[in-house]
């Protein structure tokens, strides 16, 4: 019986496999992940005719609920859903690629399906208020810093060109690890010594905390609070050590250290948090501030494909909103706070001549204002 059938392909509908497929595990399996990064977790490209140095994959999910992956280096068709991973990877077409992934996922012929894959909820934003041991542990490392203890930290943080007025304008502090300073459970863990950079709302209030560990272990160099003692809020705002910032401009950058470097400079500036891309809530934050304030948005990336990547994001979503972004690129591979320590106008010079390294951005502000 059947002998001399020929084997039907079974006809899968796509999106009854892709229910059932995980994308970050497809990933992390065929493609190789990089060390967890601050933006989120990266791979390698998977293209075979691609050798990624720089691991240039992010994933996403788009605005129908689907896991897609992308690669930025710069060629467009590097890019795709499971299936596409698949036909990448296991030199397939596309149809055994869709009974790859059915077979993968349990998907057996004329029986019924398996149950699809819950996928994280984009839940509503639930926000957890601060719990009051945050804003205690930021206060005991900041005064931490100023003594014996903190020495170390203070030599680290001079190094990355903060200076003293700047770190007490924005309660920087040092953690000298749980074994001198017992702490409840879900604040940072504090395995050794770390810097401590809280997260100011705008009028300069503690709203959150990173922990940043002067020797990581690993790749994990910040320690965040556990969710249940307060969300993060995604935007950390800074203070200028004399609390004067030129005029014009919001410097937007990604994470707290360059956001100090720029208020060290004497710009507002605020830091966009998170292991996630950019996300509508911090766009309409930065929106609402550009709209009060009358400043010009400027971004400054990394120089790096991952950077670009981060820029290009925040472009997009405040395009949708009409709102510009001029975006400030450092020399190759630097971040704001690299770029900072090899020009010295970025901290040494006064007046004016601070305003160089983003003239360009400036002299399009001027050009908005005539
Ligand atoms: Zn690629």
């Amino acid at each position: 019986m059947g002998t001399g059938e020929r084997t039907r392909q079974p006809r899968w509908e796509i999106a009854d496999v892709l229910a059932r497929s995980d994308l970050t595990q497809l990933l992390d399996e065929l493609a190789t992940p990089a060390t967890r990064s601050i933006r989120g977790r990266r791979w390698h490209c998977p293209m075979p005719d691609h050798d990624d140095q720089h691991a240039s994959v992010t994933m996403h999910t788009d605005h129908r609920g689907h896991e897609r992956w992308r690669c930025w280096s710069g060629d467009n068709t590097h890019r795709g859903d499971a299936i596409d991973l698949i036909v990448a990877t296991q030199r397939v077409n596309r149809a055994d690629a869709i009974a790859w992934l059915a077979n993968r996922a349990g998907m057996i012929p004329d029986q019924p399906l398996p149950p699809a894959r819950r996928k994280p909820q984009r839940a509503g934003p639930s926000v957890v208020p601060l719990d009051p041991s945050v804003v205690r542990y930021v206060h005991a490392c900041e005064k931490i810093l100023w003594g014996h203890t903190g020495a170390p930290v203070r030599d680290w943080l001079h190094a990355r060109g903060f200076d003293d007025d700047l770190l007490r304008a924005n309660h920087v502090g040092a953690d000298p690890g749980r074994a001198m300073m017992s702490r409840r459970r879900g604040l940072p863990h504090g395995h050794s010594l770390a810097a401590t950079f809280p997260a100011l709302d705008p009028e300069g209030n503690v709203q959150y905390v990173q922990a940043r560990y002067l020797e990581p272990i690993g790749s994990d160099k910040y320690d965040n609070p556990a969710g249940s003692l307060g969300s993060n809020p995604r935007l950390a705002w800074t203070r200028t050590p004399d609390g004067r910032t030129t005029a014009g401009v919001l410097l937007v950058t990604e994470g707290i250290p360059d956001a100090l470097t720029a208020a060290g400079a004497g710009y507002a500036a605020v830091g966009i948090l998170g292991s996630q891309a950019p996300d509508d809530r911090v766009a309409d934050v930065l929106v609402r501030h550009a709209g009060s304030s009358g400043r010009t948005l400027v971004a400054v990336v990394d120089a790096d494909s991952a950077g670009r990547a981060w820029g290009d994001r925040l472009v997009g979503l405040l395009e949708r909103r009409n709102q510009p972004l001029d975006v400030v690129e450092p020399p190759e591979g630097l971040d704001l706070n690299g770029w900072a320590m090899q020009d010295s106008r970025w901290t040494s010079a006064s007046g004016s001549e601070l305003l160089r390294p983003i003239a360009p951005a400036l002299a399009r502000v001027e050009h908005f204002a005539t």
